[in-house]
């Protein structure tokens, strides 16, 4: 979880700095991470200051481009993933589990998750120091 922390420090997103870390189950390998940002060698600050618009690849997302699919694992996030982020969590098939550490928005991805049957639990967020 300190490693998706230090991720979101990485994000150029002028709105919301996110990171992601897909894992195996007992943690010990990571297949992939991932923060908020613009396309590979594109551009780097956001398009617009217009929420849901500023053009970033979200952290879930971009974590998902690198992770195996239909192998089991589970996923470290710093921020509760919106419900596209859900969808593609899904249908990578094979996550177990998501952690995050903090509610952005709502909720209402969680049913996605859920009904997939994935389970979902907050993390406190680490001490940083
Ligand atoms: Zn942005
Ligand atoms: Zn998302």
């Amino acid at each position: 979880m300190r490693l998706a922390g230090m991720l979101a420090t990485r994000s150029t997103c002028s709105r919301l700095q996110v990171g992601a870390v897909v894992a195996s189950p007992d943690m010990r390998e990571i297949f992939a991470v991932g923060y908020n940002g613009g396309p590979v060698g594109g551009f780097n600050d956001c398009l617009s200051e217009e929420p849901g618009r500023c053009g970033h690849a979200h952290a879930e997302d971009n974590a998902c481009n690198f992770a195996p699919a239909r192998v089991p694992k589970i996923m470290l996030v710093t921020h509760f993933p919106c419900p596209a982020c859900c969808v593609r969590i899904v249908n990578k098939l094979g996550f177990e589990k998501v952690y995050y550490q903090q509610v952005y928005r709502d909720l209402a991805g969680l049913e996605i998750l859920e009904n997939a049957g994935i389970t979902v639990a907050q993390l406190e967020p680490c001490i940083e120091g």
